[in-house]
């Protein structure tokens, strides 16, 4: 069997949820690489270019579908969101695991291409948590908030298409919780990997 083959993983996660703080951890304690997204909406206070994300302008963002840089894209509530593909499929190639913190649209577009993807989606407790931390975190007016919950609300409605449903009630759990999936999910591709390659081996010699 050939060298440890990466997973990709999706965690998306109503806004407000806590997924940032989720995947900052994941990387920080279990090494996973991450995916850095290109975004037309501004910057918030402290987030920076190529850390957060590769901030574009609209003119930017259409160049980069024109030429296929990216593996999916979405347009959530008013701004386009992408990831970039070259570096992603670089590090499955590499072996490392890849975590891809995305909205639900791009995650269903990425199952479509590429089937073995794990989708992980992230809830609050209870919906009034979520209204709290989105006040508190203090980044969009009330509008914008009540917008963000209104398009929560729709994706309900996709929820059955996730392989997994976590809740953040208690954030070390959820973390844990999380890394336990990839874990698992890491362990069944090999052991399908494993089985596969053995029997079209089989076959290569067998007789028919
Ligand atoms: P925020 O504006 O709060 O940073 O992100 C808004 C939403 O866009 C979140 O649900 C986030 O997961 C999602 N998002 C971030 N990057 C991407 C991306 O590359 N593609 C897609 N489809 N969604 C993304």
């Amino acid at each position: 069997m050939k060298d440890r083959k990466g997973i990709m993983a999706i965690l998306s996660g109503f806004s407000g949820v806590g997924k940032g703080t989720i995947v900052g951890e994941l990387v920080e304690r279990y090494g996973y690489m991450i995916s850095i997204s290109a975004t037309t909406r501004a910057p918030r206070d402290g987030e920076k270019e190529g850390v957060n994300y590769f901030f574009k302008t609209m003119e930017e963002f259409e160049q980069m579908i024109e030429r296929e840089e990216l593996i999916e894209y979405a347009r959530y509530v008013d701004n386009y969101y992408g990831t970039p593909k070259e570096y992603v499929l670089e590090q499955l190639e590499e072996g490392r695991d890849v975590l891809l913190e995305i909205e639900m649209q791009g995650a269903l577009k990425i199952k479509e291409r590429f089937p073995e993807v794990a989708l992980i989606f992230i809830v609050p407790p209870n919906v009034s948590d979520l209204k709290k931390r989105l006040i508190k975190r203090g980044t969009e007016n009330e509008e914008m908030i009540r917008t963000r919950i209104a398009r929560s609300k729709e994706e309900c409605q996709y929820l059955t298409q996730y392989d997994y449903i976590v809740v953040n009630d208690d954030l070390e759990e959820c973390i844990e919780e999380i890394h336990g999936i990839l874990e698992a999910v890491h362990d069944t591709r090999e052991n399908q990997r494993g089985h596969i390659e053995k029997i079209k081996e089989e076959f290569e010699t067998f007789h028919i």
